[in-house]
């Protein structure tokens, strides 16, 4: 469907910030999407100017850069036999995202100067992404080596006592809703960190208003897949290994000497969650992808809670100048740049 205003028949998108639809031309907003026009995937061109879809075959919603309309493929919505359960809109909009990532970078020195100060705020785009959450049963085992260490004087003498315990524990473990990105694209370490997502506002389905504006496509892989199963097995043994080492306590020191886990995915529900996604070329582009990627720099903002992840880039001229002007010692500057190159959690 074409996403067009009632009012006047411009195009619209979802405005986190008043929580409606908003034609982008007359500021009109709307709480129900209008009636319009099925859209067809991947055959089908644009219905407001026959502009080609391109790459359409796992896009759910579809910008058309010619006459800047969104729309959502229909045929899409269900794919290899799954609909979208959950959804979640961002609870604010492109402006506050690029705002919690320059509070969140604010204190790091030695940023270019046009870092997080673009001219065109398009360059941070909403996403919603898709997730599959799994509920998870898991069991496991593991031996730590513990001791306890006594000390007393008797006479010139100072003797030291050690016992040393062996503690086994053995464990179940349930977990629902963990959520596994299931986007290819979308860096797994970075959107891990930005996790989790407040579920408050979610809603079942996939509610045609809150989509324009934000891209979306289809999960990549199907979530009895193998990656997506060593991703949940690897969150669900760690979260439960934490939990059991914070259960052996009483003892001076503790050292795990044995571990074992092992899980199975009982079940899963195939969810949207919204990012906004902040990218970042230092320098000017070279047309050398390769050379390209390496100076990018991708930051995401959870759509939900504003958490920021990402990593931040140097400007080696400031570094330079700053090293100069302030004649820093070696051990200092490392000590600095191991500051710059740290992961904003
Ligand atoms: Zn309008
Ligand atoms: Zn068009």
């Amino acid at each position: 469907m074409l996403y067009t205003c009632p009012s006047c028949g411009a195009g619209m998108t979802y405005d986190a910030d008043v929580h409606s639809l908003k034609c982008m031309s007359c500021g009109n907003t709307f709480e129900q999407a209008p009636a319009s026009d099925r859209i067809d995937s991947p055959a089908a061109s644009c219905a407001n100017c026959g502009a080609p879809i391109e790459n359409a075959e796992k896009k759910l919603t579809y910008h058309c850069e010619y006459c800047d309309s969104w729309m959502l493929l229909d045929t899409n919505i269900t794919y290899q036999g799954l609909t979208p359960q959950k959804i979640v809109p961002p609870n604010s909009g492109r402006g506050r995202a690029l705002e919690k990532i320059r509070t969140a970078f604010d204190n790091i020195a030695f940023m270019p100067d046009d870092f997080l100060y673009p001219e065109d705020d398009r360059c941070i785009k909403g996403e919603y992404v898709p997730f599959f959450l799994y509920d998870v049963e898991g069991e496991g085992r593991a031996v730590y080596e513990c001791e306890n260490t006594t000390s007393w004087d008797s006479g010139k003498t100072t003797y030291t006592k050690h016992d040393i315990y062996r503690v086994v524990r053995e464990y179940r473990a349930r977990y629902r809703d963990v959520p596994i990105d299931a986007s290819d694209r979308i860096n797994d370490r970075i959107i891990d960190r930005v996790a989790p997502f407040d579920r408050s506002d979610e809603r079942e389905g996939l509610p045609k208003e809150i989509l324009p504006g934000y891209e979306m496509s289809v999960f990549d892989k199907p979530p009895d897949s193998e990656e997506y199963y060593e991703r949940s097995n690897a969150w669900t043994r760690d979260s439960s290994e934490d939990r059991v080492l914070s259960s052996v306590r009483g003892y001076d020191s503790v050292n795990r000497v044995e571990s074992g886990y092992s899980s199975r995915n009982t079940a899963s529900t195939y969810a949207f969650f919204p990012v906004y996604e902040y990218n970042y070329v230092y320098g000017s582009k070279t047309g050398d992808p390769e050379k390209d990627r390496k100076r990018s720099y991708t930051i995401y903002v959870n759509g939900t809670n504003d958490r920021v992840s990402g990593r931040a880039p140097i400007s080696w001229w400031k570094l330079n100048l700053h090293f100069i002007v302030e004649g820093l010692c070696t051990v200092v500057s490392v000590a600095a740049i191991a500051g710059i190159l740290r992961m904003i959690l």
